[in-house]
């Protein structure tokens, strides 16, 4: 096997802001992401296309990604053998779950494509046309520029807002002047530091009558007896992102939250996303996909899995200007694999190899 990685800088099309890089009136945000894509080819030709998008929020970076990337043994990787490589892979450093999701998502789109198939039937778990939709992102900004990129999402049905600024009432009324009665996600992103705080802003959240659940209200490390407490009291559903990192967290997330956000980025790669969805099902836990900022690679994979979703939120590609791949496509927010060139696999290819033909 020959293993190929490359730092890429994904450009957002508007300055991305959440509650953890949020700063005083406005301050702070992202202009650019840095991903890392990994290519995997065997002796046979086949070729495996992975991502990593590393996240702060867990102690990884590009440097740290390909600082690991650049210990691995490609001769112990196989299409063949997707669990023993990912054994392998654990063997070489703990954690790193950027890096060894981008080489798991590589390794299954090689083994898919060597067995003839799309990666959602490789997996057993199909794929419905027109069933999908993700929702559309808003991040935390100026009112005035709330509005502007809720009336640029228009043609998607569902809206996720950020939130856990001084700003998010004025955020909330901006985002409802251009779309009154439009369903909207809204994730705090570990905002609010106590339970009363917490359930103050989930009582004003619900009394718009639109809005599906909240991700993730308090910080990952708050006690179970508090977390229990409000969702107790939750008028609103909540949802676990930062506080369900694999399957380790499901009992806990079970006890404390409605349902879960799954990330193939948190979890380690397509493999462990899977067992981290199924897992929350079995305990009763609604599930979201959730994505990092990320180009078609890890968007599309994500997609793979949409059966065990109950949604999706996996827009990271719709926010970058510059994405290198093409995939499922997400027109009016429906995912769909029916304009994807590449049958099997991931049903990826490089936007440059289009341009050829
Ligand atoms: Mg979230």
């Amino acid at each position: 096997m020959n293993v190929r990685f490359w730092p890429f800088h994904l450009n957002l099309a508007r300055k991305w802001t959440i509650a953890s890089n949020y700063g005083p009136g406005g301050a702070g945000g992202t202009e650019a992401c840095g991903v890392v894509f990994v290519e995997l080819r065997d002796k046979d030709g086949v070729v495996g296309l992975g991502e990593s998008a590393p996240s702060n929020r867990y102690h990884e970076t590009v440097p740290s990604t390909v600082a690991f990337l650049e210990k691995i043994d490609p001769a112990r990787l196989s299409f063949s053998d997707v669990m023993g490589s990912m054994s392998y892979l654990d063997s070489v450093a703990q954690d790193n779950f950027a890096p060894k999701g981008a080489v798991n998502i590589a390794l299954l789109d090689g083994a898919a494509r060597q067995a003839g198939k799309p990666l959602y039937d490789y997996l057993g778990l199909g794929f419905t046309e027109g069933k999908h939709i993700t929702s559309f992102s808003i991040g935390i900004d100026r009112p005035q520029i709330i509005q502007e990129k809720v009336l640029e999402a228009s043609s998607y049905p569902i809206l996720k807002l950020k939130v856990g600024s001084a700003d998010d009432t004025n955020n909330l009324a901006a985002l409802r002047q251009a779309a009154p009665t439009k369903l909207v996600r809204v994730d705090a992103n570990e905002a609010w530091k106590t339970k009363e705080e917490a359930l103050e802003r989930l009582e004003w959240l619900a009394s718009d009558k639109h809005i599906q659940f909240v991700e993730q209200p308090m910080p990952a490390t708050t006690s179970d007896n508090d977390l229990i407490w409000l969702k107790n009291r939750s008028p609103l559903p909540i949802m676990a992102d930062e506080s369900y990192r694999s399957i380790a967290d499901v009992e806990r997330c079970a006890e404390c939250y409605h349902a879960v956000n799954v990330k193939l980025m948190k979890a380690g790669g397509g493999s462990s996303g899977f067992r981290a969805l199924q897992a929350a099902r079995k305990a009763g836990l609604k599930t979201m996909l959730g994505c990092m900022i990320e180009s078609s690679i890890l968007i599309t994979a994500a997609a793979h899995l949409a059966e065990l979703a109950d949604y999706l939120d996996i827009d990271g590609n719709l926010l970058i200007t510059n994405d290198p791949y093409i995939g499922a496509t997400a027109q009016n927010g429906v995912i769909s694999f029916a304009g994807a060139s590449e049958r099997f696999g991931l049903r990826v290819r490089a936007r440059s190899e289009d341009k050829k033909e």
